[in-house]
């Protein structure tokens, strides 16, 4: 995964010491740019659904990815964090893409991160409410089926996620104490960001 050659001006990276560890930079005494490569960092984000189902019974909303990684494999909707936008807008962009359903966010529900070689990845998950739209009925290339499912029908799904079961488990169990969106004012001429406290 680690750059040789400079993504700004094609230059050959060097080993260099920079902020306590040898890392690849475009060194500026060889006439290089003074890019650095921090390593790979990616970030996804995933959406609660709940609603309560015709039997008072809460269900949690599931989507069956349609393609490979995982092709048949059982998730709650979401996906990666586009650069150009921020984590809430992305899963709500990402839940209406693969289940038909509008929504808003009522919080951040939980994070999890993992050191993977190469990619250092992170996972936000908001809960989410819905507020419009209709539930895709017509299979996608993308997406096997969409479905609301309750606690004891998933658990007799052998191929739903395990982080999935247990975010879904959670929500429908109203466990979950999921952080408030505050929108605060950037300074500098800086954008507007959110703030999750
Ligand atoms: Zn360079």
């Amino acid at each position: 995964m680690r750059m040789n050659f400079c993504p700004n001006c094609g230059h050959k990276l060097e080993m260099g010491l920079i902020a306590y560890r040898e890392r690849p930079m475009c060194k500026t005494e060889d006439g290089g740019c003074g890019f650095i490569d921090f390593g790979h960092y990616s970030l996804g984000a995933g959406g609660l659904v709940v609603r309560e189902g015709p039997d008072g019974v809460r269900q949690a909303l599931l989507i069956q990815r349609g393609e490979e990684p995982n092709k048949g494999g059982w998730t709650i909707p979401g996906g990666f964090v586009e650069f150009d936008e921020t984590a809430d807008v992305a899963v709500m962009r990402e839940v209406e893409e693969e289940t038909g359903l509008q929504t808003r966010n009522l919080g951040l529900a939980a994070f999890r991160n993992r050191a993977n070689p190469g990619d250092n990845n992170s996972y936000v998950v908001f809960l989410l409410e819905i507020t419009g739209g209709e539930i895709h009925t017509e299979p996608d290339p993308e997406i096997a089926q969409v479905g609301f499912f309750s606690l004891e029908e998933m658990r007799k799904m052998p191929r739903l996620a395990p982080l999935s079961y247990e975010l879904a488990a959670a929500a429908i169990e109203n466990r979950l104490r999921p952080f408030q969106a505050t929108q605060v004012q950037g300074v500098n001429g800086a954008p507007p960001f959110t703030l999750y406290i």
